[in-house]
């Protein structure tokens, strides 16, 4: 088995240590002696979508995500594509906006998405800044808190179509209203928590590896069980910190 990653616009999308969830996936897949490569996408760079089984794109602030949403916008169809045909994603908070409608910033013209996600953000009076534990909606996912930080003025609204990941506990979430933290459709996964977030719930990242291997290898059981004793530690530690 191969695991081939896109990292899509790592020099301008990649805050608050986003990087990390694809230092994670690489390892929880070496780890089990699976080959995994990861390409970094950016914007002068050609993107042959259907090649990969996983897209990983970070979190920006408004004007990065201004400077590669045109870019996106042209590799959006491709990525669309390789995502319907069982693709797994991780987009997260600038990344998970542009995976969606559009995103509204408050005082610059609206920048689209490309729609994997049915949802939309209009830019809120307010930033939401903190710790967010979340129990998620996802099937697969066995209900075990999310945990991560957000940082993020955006109110994502999801839309009729649209699943959320998870439902939030402490923290704020897609817009502090409607107790929604991000969005799944297929394999993708929208999310505003940073952190970086993987590395504190590996029930997601086999989530997203499992799904991203099973483009390509359908009969796939499962995934070699790994010692995620320190990662449940500090997951529990900070979902109980957060009750
Ligand atoms: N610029 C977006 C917002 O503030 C996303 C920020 C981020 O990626 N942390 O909502």
């Amino acid at each position: 088995m191969h695991l081939r990653i896109a990292h899509l616009y790592p020099r301008r999308m990649s805050i608050y240590g986003d990087r990390g969830n694809v230092t994670t996936l690489v390892r929880r897949a070496r780890w089990r002696d699976i080959a995994v490569s990861v390409d970094e996408v950016e914007r002068e760079d050609a993107l042959e979508a259907k090649r990969y089984d996983l897209f990983f794109f970070g979190g920006g602030q408004d004007q990065e995500q201004d400077t590669v949403a045109r870019d996106l916008a042209k590799k959006g169809p491709g990525i669309r594509e390789a995502i319907r045909g069982g693709a797994a994603a991780l987009a997260v908070c600038g990344g998970y906006q542009l995976f969606g409608r559009y995103y509204q910033p408050a005082e610059a013209d609206r920048l689209a998405g490309i729609g994997i996600f049915d949802a939309h953000t209009e830019a809120g009076p307010r930033r939401f800044i903190g710790n967010v534990t979340a129990t998620p909606e996802a099937d697969g996912l066995g209900g075990i808190p999310l945990v991560g930080f957000e940082n993020h003025s955006g109110l994502t609204f999801l839309g009729g179509t649209a699943r959320p990941l998870a439902v939030v506990r402490t923290g704020h979430g897609n817009n502090g209203h409607d107790k929604t933290e991000g969005c799944v459709a297929g394999s993708a996964v929208g999310t505003y928590l940073h952190g970086s977030l993987l590395p504190k719930n590996p029930h997601l990242a086999d989530w997203l590896l499992l799904r991203a291997l099973r483009r390509r290898h359908t009969d796939l059981p499962g995934l070699r069980p790994l010692d995620d004793a320190l990662e449940q530690d500090v997951n529990e530690s900070l979902a109980g910190r957060a009750a």
